[in-house]
């Protein structure tokens, strides 16, 4: 038997994060290891979004702590400068529902522009690099365009590879398809699944059943802020042993 003496790529230890008087993660903890790629599901409202959003510190929670390969990278009890968040920002990128691209820009500029303001790459390199990317997440023939003149699985391949272009060790997917038409959705999640192939470290909440199965190694379920069961993906999504899990994937399959 051989042991990974490698540390997880990401650990989250007992992260509680309040909303006002509201306790809405209730002690979450994953370690992520290199090359995983984790699903989170479970119903709406349950902390899916805000859980992610923790780990890169889009939302700040009030107690629990984060690890990069087995670095310190935050922890609730200590005020954290600013430094600290952008350096973590670029080592765990984010792919949101709503893509978020600046509208103005076209996709080679907005895969561009992170890079120059977060890397200080130049423009030569950051667009060459922009290029490569485009050209990976089969986009070659659209650089040029806007965010307006793309569909949606287009915007969010442009998202994937704005994602990408900062070398992240880690990539968040919150719902990445969930914005997008049924039959452009395939080919956001055949780059997702490439970049699994490669070995991409990655957490997604989805609510896509198949795709879970196919492309992901673990599953954790979350339900009222809290980790309801974390396991195989295979066990997990064709034979819950919990009931409430074995409900909610048979209402999405
Ligand atoms: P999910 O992604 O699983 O649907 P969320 O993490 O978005 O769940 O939300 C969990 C709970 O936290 C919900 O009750 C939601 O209303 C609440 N919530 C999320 N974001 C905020 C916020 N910025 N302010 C107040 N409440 C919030
Ligand atoms: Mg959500």
């Amino acid at each position: 038997m051989t042991e990974t003496l490698d540390p997880p790529a990401l650990s989250a230890t007992n992260l509680h994060k309040w909303f006002g008087d509201k306790e809405i993660l209730r002690g979450i903890s994953v370690d992520v290891e290199k090359g995983e790629h984790i699903a989170i599901i479970g119903p709406s409202g349950s902390g899916k979004s805000t859980f992610i959003r923790c780990l890169n510190l889009l939302e700040v929670p009030e107690q629990g702590t984060l690890d990069l390969e087995g670095r310190r990278v935050f922890e609730a009890s200590e005020k954290n400068s600013t430094s600290s968040v952008r350096a973590l920002r670029k080592r765990v990128g984010m792919v949101f529902q709503s893509f978020n691209l600046f509208a103005t820009h076209t996709a080679i500029e907005n895969v561009s522009l992170a890079q120059r303001l977060a890397l200080g790459r130049s423009k030569a390199e950051a667009t060459n690099r922009s290029e490569q990317l485009l050209e990976r997440v089969g986009l070659k023939a659209h650089m040029y365009k806007h965010p307006g003149q793309l569909s949606g699985g287009q915007q969010q391949r442009v998202a994937i590879a704005r994602s990408l272009a900062l070398d992240p060790e880690v990539i968040l997917f919150d719902e990445p398809t969930s914005a997008i038409d049924p039959e452009m959705r395939v080919e956001v999640l055949r780059v997702m699944k490439e970049l699994v192939e490669e070995g991409m470290t990655m957490l997604t909440v989805t609510h896509e059943i198949q795709f879970a199965k196919e492309a992901a190694d673990r599953v954790m379920f979350l339900a009222d802020g809290e980790v309801l069961e974390d396991g195989p993906a295979e066990q997990i999504l064709t034979d819950p042993s919990n009931e409430r899990i074995r409900r909610f994937v048979n209402s999405l399959s």
